[in-house]
């Protein structure tokens, strides 16, 4: 569904991505995991077309994805659904009408289908006995749930979750969980998890891939990544404070600097 190839890409000189490669199987549950500040976010946006690569490309369904604006990234963004960790509803609308928005902004369909659609997205999730309230009487755990009615309602071929577990109680982080699970098979859906989470990212993975110094470190199916001995793979994967990604930040020798000579 998705193929990147060649990703270079950096902020202000300060390189993020080197050359990284990956694919994202159709109709899977796809986690990329890696540490804080190693460019996850910033790959989905590529993915919808927000940033533009320095070198190489990323493809969407065969297609490359263009940059920036225009009719041909608009039709392909409809095709992604995005789920943001700050659930960015719409706070003067009702629950309804937040699902709605999308629907009312990119097609004419008539009022009694809108309401049918809402309606079905909202049962997926399990609120539509919610549908009247506003954003703020919801909790942190509902807010998730109905941006996630909203980023299905125009069916996407796609959908990607931007930290999906953060914040969230364990109740309502693993309905979140199993919800992710269950669209992606009930709808057919192709899903992309970022998560620096290793426990919840596996439990629902098909595939990962973690992310580290610019390029995917490894890949591999949630069994293989737990199992593997690469170094930078178990460090990450059992979380452990010292190995290849060094526990102290560079310093000079530490007893010299200890004896004023540092
Ligand atoms: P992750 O999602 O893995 O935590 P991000 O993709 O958010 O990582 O960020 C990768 C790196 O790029 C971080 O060091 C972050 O500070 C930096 N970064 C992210 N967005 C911007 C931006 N708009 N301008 C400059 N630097 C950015």
């Amino acid at each position: 569904m998705v193929k990147v190839s060649d990703l270079q890409f950096g902020y202000n000189g300060r390189l993020i991505f080197d050359g990284l490669d990956m694919q994202i199987p159709r109709g899977k549950v796809t986690v990329i995991m890696g540490p804080s500040g190693c460019g996850k976010s910033t790959l989905l946006s590529f993915f919808g077309g927000r940033l533009k690569p320095s070198r190489g490309e990323v493809r969407f369904d065969g297609e490359v994805v263009p940059f920036g604006a225009g009719e041909r990234l608009y039709a392909m963004r409809r095709n992604m659904g995005m789920l943001f960790q700050s659930s960015a509803l719409l706070t003067d609308l009702s629950v309804f009408e937040n699902v709605a928005f999308p629907l009312r902004e990119q097609t004419d369909l008539p009022e009694p289908l809108i309401r049918i659609l809402v309606l079905m997205k909202l049962q997926l999730v399990g609120l539509r006995g919610a549908r009247d309230l506003m954003p703020s009487s919801l909790s942190g755990g509902m807010s998730r749930r109905v941006a996630l009615a909203r980023a299905i309602v125009l069916d996407p071929a796609m959908i990607m979750y931007d930290e999906p577990f953060v914040g969230l109680d364990p109740i309502s982080m693993g309905v979140i969980v199993s919800l992710i699970r269950e669209l992606n098979d009930a709808m057919g859906l192709t899903s992309v998890v970022v998560t620096h989470d290793v426990h919840e990212g596996c439990s629902i993975a098909d595939y990962v891939y973690l992310l580290g110094n610019g390029k995917v470190m490894s890949h591999g199916t949630p069994e293989e990544m737990q199992n593997s001995e690469q170094p930078e793979t178990r460090q990450f994967m059992r979380g452990l404070p010292d190995g290849p990604v060094g526990y102290h930040y560079p310093a000079t020798d530490y007893g010299e600097d200890l004896r004023g000579n540092g």
